[in-house]
């Protein structure tokens, strides 16, 4: 199928062919025809799969068949919202990117910068508004938004919207719009929360559902290696060093863990930033930016700091620490292997990661293969800990080395009582919601 049987009309097909693309992803090919029909949507896709041009073209085309007057005051037609704000302003990026043939203007607004120039620019009006649930409820509240004329809403990632605790917000910015309205729902996994809000806000939803990307991507190669918890610093630095690898993303369970990993790595001569929840904006949009540019060689990222994070054909993507949530691996090595490029997700993992590990396995069905790097290899007699999420170390215990030769103080044995598929909620959402 080409994007031209797709009844887009000329000056979107026009942007689409500048981009590159000819072809639809399967997420495009299956979603865009019932979006133009006007019929409410639940799209199982997560990042990767070409989700966002799968909503923002057929929201395009819908906006540019009804009669539009450039003079008359604009009203915000389509709100999209989306959990974070780099995913806002990716999203954002597509609709300038796809629309730029178009007379329509559109507003991001998120929190962690200042409210005037949002206020400012929904003033002057705009047709479609991105934004996260927190701001936008500011927004409401100061009565600095108008949503009486939304025609469509979409709402992205909404499993992870979810995840972050905005249900109630959610809610909230629902209650403020028209009952007649297109209504289309993405997320990447489908919970029984989800299902609740679908069931509450789609009628007669069409279902487009496809595949993982990368559980069944054969152009990621993934490997696991096993390595001390405390040498995985200097293990990470040494792969970097010896591959002379010039473009990776690593992931680690928390800040503090990010800020020591790129301090570490600046240290022994290796360029590398941080983004997470506690960095400002600016500084965020900075370390992203450094690194498409390739002034930054390590971008290190927690799941929510990274989540929806654009960057075209990433060759490597490193787990520090692995998730844990078996979820978030799959998003995660999804940032490796797109768009027909190879890719290698390669997870450091030391004995306190065990479980995780099996957890991430099940999921994806399929064992992956342990390697040991010389100079690096596992020290049997170390046993594992249990791993505490949110705490200042990190994962427990990092990279840090133990005091007194590396044995961890009060060691118990491993017995499986961790739970991987559990979430620390309040984490998340401490850090999803600063700065609203
Ligand atoms: P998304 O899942 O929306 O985050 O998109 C993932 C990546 O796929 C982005 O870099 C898009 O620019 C790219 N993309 C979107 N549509 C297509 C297409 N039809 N063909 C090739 N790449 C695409």
């Amino acid at each position: 199928m080409l994007f031209t049987e797709l009844n887009l009309s000329a000056p979107i097909l026009k942007a689409v062919t500048e981009e590159g693309y000819t072809t639809p992803t399967p997420v495009q090919a299956q979603a865009i025809p019932p979006i133009l029909e006007g019929r409410d949507m639940l799209a199982g896709a997560q990042t990767g799969t070409g989700k966002t041009a799968g909503f923002t073209l057929p929201m395009l085309e819908i906006l540019s068949r009804k009669p539009f007057n450039p003079k008359a005051p604009r009203h915000v037609r389509v709100l999209i919202l989306t959990p974070t704000r780099e995913l806002a302003a990716q999203v954002g990026e597509s609709v300038k990117t796809y629309g730029k043939y178009l007379p329509f203007k559109s507003a991001i607004i998120f929190g962690g910068v200042g409210i005037q120039p949002q206020i400012t620019a929904l003033r002057n009006g705009i047709d479609i508004l991105i934004a996260t649930p927190g701001r936008l409820l500011d927004h409401m509240s100061q009565g600095t938004v108008d949503l009486r004329h939304v025609e469509m809403l979409i709402l992205d990632e909404a499993d992870r919207m979810l995840d972050m605790g905005f249900i109630k917000d959610i809610r909230r910015v629902i209650s403020a719009l028209p009952a007649k309205r297109q209504n289309l729902l993405f997320s990447a996994t489908y919970s029984d929360e989800i299902k609740t809000l679908c069931e509450s806000i789609l009628r007669n939803p069409a279902i487009v559902e496809v595949a993982r990307r990368n559980t069944s991507s054969e152009l990621v190669t993934q490997r696991v290696i096993l390595v001390d918890c405390a040498k995985k610093s200097a293990l990470f630095g040494h792969l970097v060093k010896e591959n002379k690898w010039e473009q990776v993303l690593v992931f680690t369970r928390t800040k503090h863990q990010a800020n020591k990993l790129s301090d570490y790595l600046q240290k022994i001569g290796v360029s590398a930033a941080a983004i997470h929840g506690n960095k400002s904006q600016a500084a965020r949009t900075k370390a992203l930016s450094d690194f498409k540019a390739g002034a930054v060689k390590i971008l290190v990222a927690t799941d929510i700091a990274a989540r929806g994070l654009d960057i075209d054909q990433l060759p490597h993507v490193v787990n520090l620490e692995l998730p844990n949530i078996a979820e978030d691996y799959v998003h995660r090595i999804g940032r490796t292997g797109r768009a027909g490029n190879e890719g290698e997700a390669i997870s450091l993992v030391c004995v306190d990661e065990y479980d995780y590990l099996k957890g991430i396995e099940r999921l994806i069905n399929r064992k992956l293969d342990r390697d040991i790097i010389e100079g690096y290899e596992p020290d049997p007699s170390i046993m594992a800990m249990p791993i505490v999420q949110g705490r200042g170390g990190g994962g427990g215990r990092g990279n840090s080395p133990r005091p007194g030769g590396g044995k961890p103080q009060g060691a118990k044995p491993q017995g499986g009582r961790r739970e991987p598929q559990k979430r620390d909620s309040s984490s998340h959402r401490s850090e999803s919601r600063r700065g609203r």
